[in-house]
């Protein structure tokens, strides 16, 4: 099988609370509709626990003892959006542990290429704040993993999900090693993401105004993004895959289609097969309205999934 999805039950037990869009429904939705999408063309595997040691290479101990320490008994709220349920600490390791699994499988030739079904989603987190229903930066815990275990010295992060990536920007923007490469609607939370945000030159945004749809979407790769992230040769691509920038989300209003995402993907994957001996890991972000996600995931692991 070429490509491999991580998933654990444990990701459905991270309880957000009544009437949050970060809810279980989410990741049972992207799992049944790959199933009925792909009954025979997908290998699933089921996602390990992150180490403490894949966490401190991104993370403080302060945040690692908020999440996995506190222990709630019930509910509280890290945020105003950000909740911890007696399960979250379950699934804030399995969501960062499939992402390095999946690197590790990627990298070691058991799948070329890897989608990680999990949540919470991680590119908001920071390295000592959770936030935006974040609690690990899982994406950027599979660079530094990939960086550090496996010795590459150029990883690239793809972040489509409408929201900035301020987590993962913040992380990586004095680490040369890491290119970050994002668009995402500009106003909207949590702010930042502008173009002249370069860090060391490895970070690139591409803003787009609400309802900007998909040619400017497509656009916004096409003329920036994808030729930065083909420039930087890297040895293997992360994808941060939120899909609330289709039309039917209720966070955002940038107005894509299933279409878009297939489109992005695609060229996504020949960058890491022109690089990285198609070595491509992508992980879950964002994405709150059930039938968009259904559509929208079908579309990425199909283009994943094309020969
Ligand atoms: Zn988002």
């Amino acid at each position: 099988m070429q490509v491999a999805i991580y998933t654990h039950a444990a990701c459905l037990a991270h309880d957000t609370g009544p009437d949050h869009a970060e809810r279980p429904a989410r990741l049972l939705a992207v799992t049944e509709a790959l199933r009925e999408a792909f009954p025979d063309t997908i290998d699933w595997r089921e996602a390990p626990s992150a180490s403490r040691g894949d966490l401190l290479r991104v993370h403080a101990p302060g945040l690692l003892h908020a999440v996995l320490e506190t222990k709630p008994l019930q509910r509280v709220m890290l945020d105003a959006d950000t909740a911890l349920s007696p399960g979250s600490a379950e699934a804030a390791l399995r969501a960062a542990g499939a992402a390095v699994a999946a690197v590790d499988a990627v990298l070691t030739g058991s799948a070329m290429r890897a989608f990680c079904a999990v949540r919470p989603p991680g590119h908001h987190a920071t390295t000592d704040t959770a936030m935006g229903f974040c609690l690990f930066n899982n994406v950027a815990v599979a660079a530094a993993h990939a960086i550090a275990m496996h010795g590459l010295e150029r990883v690239a992060i793809a972040d489509f999900d409408v929201h900035h990536g301020n987590g993962t920007q913040a992380i990586f923007e004095h680490d040369p090693r890491v290119l970050f490469a994002s668009s995402h609607q500009s106003p909207l939370y949590p702010g930042g993401g502008l173009a002249n945000e370069r860090g060391v030159g490895n970070i690139l945004n591409a803003p787009l105004p609400p309802y900007a749809g998909g040619e400017a979407f497509r656009a916004a790769w096409t003329d920036t993004l994808l030729p930065a992230l083909d420039g930087f040769c890297p040895q293997l691509l992360l994808v941060s895959a939120g899909f609330d920038a289709h039309r039917r989300d209720p966070l955002a209003q940038l107005q894509l289609e299933a279409g878009d995402y297939a489109w992005l993907t695609a060229r996504l994957r020949s960058i890491a097969d022109r690089h990285a001996r198609g070595r491509l890991v992508s992980t879950l972000e964002g994405g709150y309205d059930l039938q968009a996600l259904r559509e929208c995931t079908v579309a990425h692991v199909g283009a994943l999934l094309a020969r």
